[in-house]
């Protein structure tokens, strides 16, 4: 039995007609934690629990940290949840209805990660929020529910914060022979590291992350991300943070679903017409999700 679901394929027609296409959204946003985080992450605790891991450990204030706390409910395993202190209210608040055990430690990531290493035995398992190849594994999934509903994709668009939904997504289309399959890799100016790393002919640790797409706030993409690049074309596309929010707002509108700005991302080069789609038959979108956004917090962010 699979801890994430079977997510509906619908076709979007508002996307469609401002692009001269047929846009297919997979609607990640509907799995049971938020996002498609727990296609991986609940296939890699179900690996770890049938080798006898009785605990699960992340790092994660955001989805992969919520997908975790969800599989460890489902299977019946204490979760705990280290966090650095800048961690928002709303995303305890999940992590605590989930279950999880929440420990507060430190000003950065870094930190809170450093606890949560060190926290481990031998009967607990790390989750690694992108870069581990039973993720991507996972994550692959939702390309083969694509393809059994008879849709196989001219082109997709997903959105890159540590690349692990970039390598799950490449994994699944392989495994059905789309390997000539481009792939339009999104990311907000403030949080592209994926840019950086084609840039750079290698992951390179950005500076700064700035800016609203929380979720994508990898400062390094993972080696397996950046190789895909030279396997099939991947296409680095930048949108600001006010596209991504329109397109959360437009998104909201036009489907009724209300996704993160990180799933925006991958919206807005479509909403902004920036591909030149008009040739591609059908052209998927990942949908990813994300629990942590508000109606509020769009609404309010002014930049
Ligand atoms: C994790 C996440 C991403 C980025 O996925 P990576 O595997 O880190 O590239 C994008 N959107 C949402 C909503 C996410 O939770």
């Amino acid at each position: 039995m699979s801890l994430s679901i079977k997510t509906p394929l619908l076709e979007s027609l508002p996307l469609g007609h401002l692009n001269g296409t047929r846009v297919w959204m997979k609607m990640e946003a509907t799995q049971p934690s938020g996002s498609f985080k727990i296609r991986g992450i609940g296939f890699a605790c179900q690996q770890h629990f049938e080798k006898g891991a009785r605990r699960f450990i992340s790092s994660s204030g955001g989805n992969a940290g919520l997908a975790v706390a969800y599989a460890g409910r489902q299977l019946g395993v204490p979760v705990i949840v280290v966090v650095p202190e800048t961690t928002s209210e709303r995303a305890r608040h999940l992590l605590q209805l989930e279950g999880a055990e929440i420990i507060i430690h430190g000003k950065m990531w870094s930190e809170a990660n450093a606890l949560a290493l060190s926290l481990l035995t031998d009967q607990d398992a790390f989750l690694h929020p992108f870069d581990d190849p039973l993720l991507w594994q996972g994550h692959a999934s939702m390309i083969d529910e694509v393809v059994a509903e008879g849709i196989r994709p001219d082109a997709v668009i997903l959105s890159v914060g540590g690349g692990g939904l970039l390598a799950g997504v490449d994994e699944g289309l392989r495994r059905h022979g789309l390997d000539h399959v481009p792939i339009y890799a999104a990311e907000t100016q403030g949080m592209s590291s994926y840019h950086a790393a084609l840039k750079a002919g290698k992951p390179v640790e950005v500076t700064a992350l700035t800016g609203v797409a929380t979720s994508l706030g990898a400062r390094q993409v993972c080696q397996r991300a950046f190789d895909i690049a030279q396997t099939r074309s991947v296409v680095p596309v930048i949108v600001t943070d006010r596209e991504a929010v329109n397109a959360c707002l437009t998104f909201l509108e036009d489907h009724r679903v209300l996704v993160e700005p990180a799933c925006g991302a991958a919206l807005a080069p479509l909403y902004g017409k920036k591909l030149n789609l008009e040739n591609e038959k059908n052209v998927l979108v990942i949908v990813c999700g994300g629990s942590t956004a508000t109606v509020d917090s769009l609404n309010s962010f002014n930049g």
